[in-house]
């Protein structure tokens, strides 16, 4: 009996030991092609050589020095770097140690602001039913996802939730693109007076959704409206890339292509690269400059905050992200594996979508392709095709939600960016295999 207590063990884990450029070992010396990057973390691999040597060299140096004293280099240089790749006023970093950390840090960031600006009376915060923005509990509270909610309702904060952007799920029959998006925009606001006007503080959402339903891209025209109904109403924009961002879309940020800048940006798995827990919010400086121009400091703070290994880890993998060109690297290798999974899987009987961007893709899983007619929930398809997967050589993201009362399967790949043509060939194929194994 294992005395860790992590998750239940169904079925027993195998015990990983070695990771080694796109690939994970276990003890029994098998082998597993890491194509969904963990949860789409590995972005640059495992025992990427300079990302070692960064971690050793900084934990020898400083391992570590609270932030009520010091600051550190890596932290500053961190910072520094991320400002300089981002939207101009969209410069100021916080470190912490896990997406839901930068979600709840956002949140809070938000709330300081428009008291700072003497509006105290904004607490609402509005978010989308379909939306995963991690587990601690006040990102729960604002997360639609009704499976990890469920238990813990009764110590959820109130959620004010409208429709996700699903355009193969929630477009009106006849309604175009502009139309869809504008209905959304025209929920949101009516969300908005319904709540009064001037009590929103923020409005979040995924800019690509990941985990709930698996690499869901907005329609285009979505988010510019959705910006222009918070404007109107002194609601702030916070975009979660935790899983989407630090381009797993194929740009640097996921919202480069949706034609807006938010005004707080969460981020965490592929900053770090899983080389050490590291999570950020990027904030404008409306925000900051309303929080230091009024009472002077962010009240808010963990033991970790801007840890000096982890912004190494993270400034060693944006650092090689930039000099290999990675990001471009991903938005090539994303059209490839598309293509891949188009010509493998667009008739199959059940794929009933393929779908995302850059290295951030997934094929939805459906019992019948013409009706989009979903699986049985008790079949648990995404869960076996994951394990059958594995059992090939294949580590692939499973994803069952959900949706606005709808039942979907879905199945992510997010491939760190290093990975070859042949080996994304090679884990498309592994996926088809495991997925006729299980249907
Ligand atoms: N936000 C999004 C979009 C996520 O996908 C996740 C995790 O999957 C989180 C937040 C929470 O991040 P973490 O698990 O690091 O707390």
């Amino acid at each position: 009996m294992t005395h860790i207590f992590h998750r239940t063990p169904r079925v027993p884990l195998q015990t990983a030991v070695r990771g080694e450029g796109c690939y994970l070992f276990d003890a029994d010396g098998r082998r597993y092609f890491d194509g969904s990057g963990g949860a789409a973390v590995s972005c640059l691999g495992h025992g990427h050589p300079e990302v070692v040597a960064a971690v050793a060299a900084q934990v020898q140096r400083l391992a570590y020095a609270h932030t009520s004293f010091f600051t550190s280099e890596p932290a500053e240089q961190l910072a520094d770097l991320l400002a300089g790749r981002s939207p101009a006023g969209l410069a100021h970093a916080y470190f912490v140690s896990s997406g839901s950390e930068a979600v709840e840090t956002a949140l809070k960031m938000a709330r300081q602001y428009h008291v700072e600006r003497g509006e105290a009376g904004r607490r609402h915060v509005v978010s989308r039913r379909q939306s995963y923005h991690g587990n601690t509990l006040g990102a729960l509270a604002i997360g639609g996802n009704a499976g990890r909610r469920a238990l813990y309702e009764p110590l959820l904060a109130e959620a004010h939730h409208v429709s996700p952007c699903f355009a193969r799920h929630g477009r009106q029959a006849g309604e175009s693109d502009a139309q869809y998006a504008e209905r959304l925009a025209d929920e949101l606001e009516q969300k908005i007076l319904a709540l009064g006007p001037r009590t929103v503080s923020a409005f979040v959402a995924e800019t690509v959704v990941g985990a709930t339903a698996g690499a869901v891209a907005p329609v285009p025209g979505y988010f510019p409206r959705i910006r222009a109904v918070c404007e109107r109403h002194g609601v702030l924009l916070i975009l979660d890339e935790v899983m989407s961002g630090m381009g797993r879309t194929g740009t640097y940020h996921a919202f480069e292509q949706e034609g807006v800048v938010p005004d707080l940006l969460c981020l965490a798995k592929g900053l770090g690269g899983g080389y050490q827990p590291i999570g950020a919010v990027l904030a404008a400086a409306r925000v900051v400059d309303a929080i230091v121009g009024g009472s002077g400091a962010f009240q808010h703070g963990h033991t970790y905050v801007g840890h000096p290994v982890a912004c190494a880890a993270a400034l060693a993998v944006q650092t090689v992200v930039e000099r290999d060109g990675l990001v471009a690297r991903v938005a090539e290798l994303g059209r490839g594996l598309d293509a891949r999974l188009r010509s493998r899987f667009g008739d199959h009987p059940h794929v009933g979508d393929i779908r995302g961007r850059g290295l951030f893709q997934a094929i939805e899983l459906v019992r019948e392709r013409d009706t989009g007619e979903p699986f049985d929930p008790a079949l648990q398809v995404h869960a076996r095709v994951k394990r059958a997967a594995q059992e090939r050589g294949l580590l692939c993201y499973p994803a069952g939600g959900t949706i606005d009362g709808r039942r979907g399967d879905h199945v992510l790949l997010a491939p760190p960016y290093i990975a070859s043509v042949g080996q994304l060939d090679e884990a498309v194929e592994r996926l088809g295999e495991a997925l006729d194994a299980v249907v």
